[in-house]
């Protein structure tokens, strides 16, 4: 591109940064599917082994397509590097699996996505790595458990499904202080709405199998750091372990973060309205939602958020019963436990995404069995209205 992509507005390097075309002048992004590569000859085979010309090996490590999509998040992340994986689980494990070691200490905050979780709770123990967990919310419980040497801080904002808010800045700070790199699990509020980056973060990481991709087809992930950290320290995990990403999905990527923008703004101008429409219905005895006057960090989601997102939580009257009789109500809304798609998706999550962390974490993350957790698609909002109508008249009978 002639025009300095950073100089482009959001929406713009969505659409245009990070294409590179081939001498077919092919208007959209090229499919690579590909293994590997050739040479003109061993030398320059032996040279790109050596390092010193750049040629593409074999596409564990490196391919074209994955290329475009890496630049053009990079692009709107304002981050110097990206890798792709093949799902947002391996992204998070890559991340955490390159930089820690025996001996490390982690601290988390607790309400992560499941498999985060169980990353912490039980997959970096085995392998001798020290974990705590704090309540993300709570600043005193990150300064303590700060007060000692850290390699990682670990912490989902927006979280998973209560929707609290983590002070990126002040985290990041206590972290830097204690010796660790903060990772931050960006999905809920996606590029366009928060860049950790600006307020510490050192890795940002993404299922892109949510918004970016957003129409329910792909798993993918991303991992976003410096030049430094991704050559030095994750390059070598991706290259020798093979999380890769396939040039297929990457693809399908690309053409997903071309309508990001729109997707996104129209979800979150929806769920906000959306919500503000459940907090004065019978039978909802709560909802969750990052600019609502009582969302209790409403302050601070407005800081570091650019909009609240797509994801509504709330609570029905009658528990897990009422839950259910809601949610089985539905016509539009499909019960699923995924988000970020342009379907309008609700999740029970005391009986799904959270059942196996067992009730008293639940208890201590707010999770009650009558809690909903509602991710807005690109319906019309009135039709949204309409269904969760027909959800709230089976609750209240
Ligand atoms: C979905 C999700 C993940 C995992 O991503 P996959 O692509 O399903 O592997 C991690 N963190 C958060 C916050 C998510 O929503």
């Amino acid at each position: 591109m002639a025009i300095d992509p950073l100089k482009l507005r959001p929406a713009t390097r969505l659409v245009q940064g990070g294409v590179h075309r081939t001498p077919h002048g092919e208007t959209a992004e090229a499919l690579f599917l590909t293994s590997g590569y050739v040479y003109d000859d061993a030398e320059q085979a032996e040279a790109t082994f050596l390092g010193n010309v750049e040629h593409y090996q074999y596409s564990r490590f490196g391919n074209p397509t994955l290329a475009m999509l890496e630049e053009r998040l990079c692009l709107i992340e304002g981050a110097e590097a990206c890798r792709l994986t093949a799902t947002g689980m391996a992204a998070v494990n890559a991340a955490l699996l390159a930089h820690l070691k025996a001996g490390d200490r982690v601290v988390a905050s607790r309400a992560l996505f499941g498999s985060c979780h169980w990353i912490v709770s039980t997959l970096l123990p085995k392998f001798g790595i020290e974990t705590v967990f704090v309540d993300g919310a709570d600043l005193a419980q990150w300064k303590s458990a700060l007060s000692q040497p850290v390699n990682l801080v670990l912490l989902e904002t927006p979280s998973n499904p209560m929707l609290d808010i983590v002070d990126l800045r002040a985290v990041s700070d206590l972290a830097h202080g204690a010796g660790a790199i903060v990772v931050v699990d960006n999905v809920f509020a996606t590029p366009l709405l928060q860049q950790p980056m600006t307020m510490g973060a050192d890795v940002v990481v993404y299922s892109c199998t949510k918004h970016i991709d957003g129409q329910g087809r792909v798993l993918g992930g991303a991992i976003l750091a410096s030049n430094k950290w991704v050559n030095d320290v994750l390059q070598p995990f991706i290259r020798n372990t093979g999380p890769t990403m396939s040039a297929f999905n990457a693809w399908i990527l690309l053409k997903g973060l071309e309508t990001l923008t729109l997707r996104v703004d129209a979800c979150c101008r929806a769920a906000e309205t959306i919500a503000n429409f459940l907090a004065e219905q019978k039978g909802i005895t709560r909802v969750w939602y990052p600019t609502r006057a009582d969302h209790p960090q409403r302050d601070l989601a407005m800081k570091q958020m650019t909009a609240g997102g797509t994801v509504v939580t709330f609570e029905v009257a009658d528990g897990k019963a009422g839950a259910f009789r809601t949610m089985n109500a539905f016509e539009l809304i499909k019960v699923s436990n995924n988000l970020g798609d342009s379907k309008s998706l609700a999740t029970h999550p005391a009986t799904t995404t959270h059942s196996k962390i067992g009730e008293a974490e639940r208890a201590i993350l707010g999770i009650s069995d009558g809690v909903i957790r509602l991710s807005i698609g690109l319906e019309d909002p009135e039709d949204i209205k309409d269904d969760l109508r027909r959800g709230l008249a089976a609750l209240n009978g």
